[in-house]
């Protein structure tokens, strides 16, 4: 059976975890003057705390031995985000770490809300750093690993980090559901273009969504997905929703999908029509040819001309 997972084979070994100790979350939109404290840091704080202090505040910080415990409610819901550090090795600097904080609470919580709870994902995370094991990084249950050196080579590649909470939200597709098991991989990317940290400042500039040339069917194409949302989903209809759905429940055997893609576009213009044509016309849009690469601070190519992800963001 085959789990969400960026790289083939077991998963990296767990390192010994501390017990995460339970802290009082405060809501973000109770922003009290007593939330606005300066936060105390114990001495012995393994990285400069001082990186932190960019979360907002309603987040509660709790260190114990190796690890950083954050705690904060979003809308109502409780979530807790431990970065254990057990095996870091000092090369993802102090300042990368509190981006990666920075960017679980600004990922994680859109994601669980619109996704989540149809999969009853963890809202407990942990992210792992560690200096050995495999490459770049990996998720397994509710555990995110990113390797120490990834980020120390690849200065701003914070997003690989929101394809892997994409894979914690999924919570174990089976890849035997799916008409092909890379859905797994192809939705982890749609989630890192369309969450990515700071509206794409980091994002857009190193990574590229690609294009129907360079991913020319549907097995293999992120893009689909995104143009699928894009022109399906709206305030009355989640497209990608109930796709999420569909993939979470194995409903459809792989040899059965054709009648899936008919249920999914049942009640939207493509009613009627067969997956096959469907893609035919997502290949000859101008959508499936623009650059998605943009300078920080730019809009790329794809998003001037059809914002899927304002479009996207803003349905709830
Ligand atoms: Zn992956």
């Amino acid at each position: 059976m085959l789990f969400a997972g960026c790289s083939a084979g077991k998963p990296a070994e767990t390192s010994a975890m501390s017990t995460v100790t339970e802290t009082t979350a405060v809501s973000t939109s109770e922003s009290t003057s007593e939330s606005k404290k300066k936060r105390v840091y114990p001495d012995n704080c393994i990285i400069d705390p001082t990186v932190l202090d960019r979360l907002d505040e309603s987040i509660t910080l709790d260190f114990k031995d190796k690890t950083i415990i954050e705690t904060g409610t979003v809308n109502g819901r409780r979530y807790s985000f431990t970065i254990d550090l057990t095996n870091w090795a000092g090369n993802t600097t102090a300042d990368q770490i509190g981006e990666l904080s920075r960017l679980f609470w600004q990922v994680y919580p859109a994601l669980y809300e619109r996704f989540g709870t149809l999969s009853n994902a963890p809202v407990d995370v942990v992210l792992l750093i560690e200096d050995s094991g495999y490459e770049i990084a990996e998720a397994w249950e509710n555990k995110v690993h990113l390797h120490d050196m990834w980020l120390c080579n690849n200065h701003e590649d914070f997003d690989c980090i929101t394809h892997e909470l994409a894979h914690v939200i999924q919570c174990g597709w089976d890849g035997e559901r799916l008409e092909y098991s890379s859905y797994i991989e192809r939705f982890a990317d749609y989630c890192r273009f369309i969450y990515c940290m700071d509206n794409g400042g980091y994002n857009d500039s190193g990574w590229t969504l690609q294009t129907v040339t360079d991913e020319p069917d549907r097995e293999s194409s992120v893009r689909y997905l995104v143009w699928l949302d894009y022109k399906l989903s709206g305030p009355d209809r989640d497209f990608m929703k109930d796709y999420f759905l569909v993939c979470t429940k194995g409903e459809y055997a792989s040899s059965d999908w054709k009648k899936a893609w008919k249920k999914l576009f049942q009640g939207t213009e493509f009613e009627g029509k067969s997956v096959d044509e469907v893609w035919n016309e997502f290949a000859k849009s101008d959508f499936a040819g623009l650059s998605s690469n943009a300078e920080r601070g730019e809009t790329s190519e794809l998003l001037a001309k059809s914002n899927v992800r304002k479009k996207i963001r803003n349905l709830r």
